[in-house]
């Protein structure tokens, strides 16, 4: 982090009095209610479909937001490392983009929202992944990459992830194992990605990159920064690297926008109006352009994969400070 950079307190709410609840950001204390409400909230369900993934603590819970001046807001377990899983997603398109060209990009992978499930293994009319957020677009992203670096594709991914967070970012070996032996939808959706030309390379060889960038494990104070670069078009607000550019990053919020969210993608943009990005392993990264950058994690789950304390606090936030996206005056 630079010298520039000012963390607030990482304090989670319940250690609260009320002489040091005052002295707190208001922003800082509208996070602690958010912390201390939601925490009730039990509904939902760890991931089960690894068994590595089950393990995960129920009860975790971190909120991260991080401002376009640097500044990262911490409540609860934000230090909790957990895997990236489909928050890799638009990072990957992201760097594909900038890798490859948007022409080539584009020429294998759509942008228009599926309706089907995250893992559907169903393509569009012209045999391409609907977007760059479901499996099969992300996937074809991770051959993209593979066709650019090859051996070296997935440290290019791994160091690129770790720009967006500002630290060095590791991986999950334990995950990154059960994922690649309980994979085979996935391997599924590589080899028709393959027949219909989207993956030139060998397709072990693309899985095995698009497994290690699902196990990369971050902290919600990473994915606030790694919003937050988004929502800075690609200026990193922390170390204040250009960490891509601001093509890629529009490219990858429009994505977001619509297909980010698995199948509650529409409801989420009609009510809480943020490009955001969750993952199974219970965060969501949500990244308000030229405004701020959220991560949360809880891992209990709703039924469409989405963390439902991480769904809470995005609602909260935007209600209480009118951020939808779509609700903005020029003075704004
Ligand atoms: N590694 C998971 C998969 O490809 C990612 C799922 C997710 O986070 O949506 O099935």
């Amino acid at each position: 982090m630079t010298s520039g950079s000012h963390v607030a307190s990482a304090q989670p709410a319940k250690a609260s009095s009320a002489a040091w609840t005052s002295s707190r950001p208001p922003l800082l204390r509208f996070l602690d209610r958010c912390h201390a409400d939601f925490v009730a909230e039990t509904g939902g369900d760890v991931a089960r479909y690894i068994p590595e993934l089950s393990k995960a603590d129920p009860s975790h819970f971190g909120i991260s937001l991080a401002t376009l001046d640097g500044h990262v807001y911490e409540v609860g377990d934000t230090k909790v490392p957990f895997t990236i899983q489909s928050m890799s997603k638009p990072f990957v398109f992201a760097l594909a983009l900038d890798t490859l060209g948007a022409e080539r990009v584009e020429s294998v992978i759509g942008v228009e929202p599926s309706g089907d499930p995250f893992n559907s293994i169903r393509l569009n009319a012209e045999n391409h992944p609907f977007n760059p957020m479901v499996n099969a677009g992300a996937i074809a992203c991770s051959g993209l990459v593979h066709e650019a670096k090859g051996a070296g594709a997935f440290e290019h991914i791994r160091r690129e992830l770790s720009r967006f967070a500002g630290r060095d970012l590791g991986v999950d070996e334990a995950v990154y194992r059960s994922e690649s032996l309980t994979g085979d939808r996935n391997r599924a959706i590589g080899y028709l990605l393959r027949t219909n030309a989207v993956i030139k390379d060998n397709v072990a060889e693309v899985l095995d990159v698009y497994f290690r960038q699902c196990a990369i494990l971050v902290t919600a104070r990473d994915i606030a920064i790694m919003a937050a670069t988004l929502a800075n078009r690609g200026i990193n607000p922390v170390t204040g690297e250009q960490v891509t550019t601001p093509y890629a990053i529009a490219r990858t919020l429009s994505v977001m926008t619509s297909s980010g969210m698995y199948d509650y993608a529409g409801e989420w943009i009609y009510r809480i109006g943020i490009p955001a990005k969750s993952g199974v392993g219970g965060g969501i990264l949500s990244a308000l352009p030229a405004r701020l950058g959220l991560g949360s994690y809880s891992p209990r789950l709703d039924r469409h994969g989405n963390s439902v304390r991480g769904i809470r606090v995005c609602a909260a936030l935007s209600r209480h400070y009118d951020l939808h996206m779509l609700n903005r005056s020029d003075d704004a």
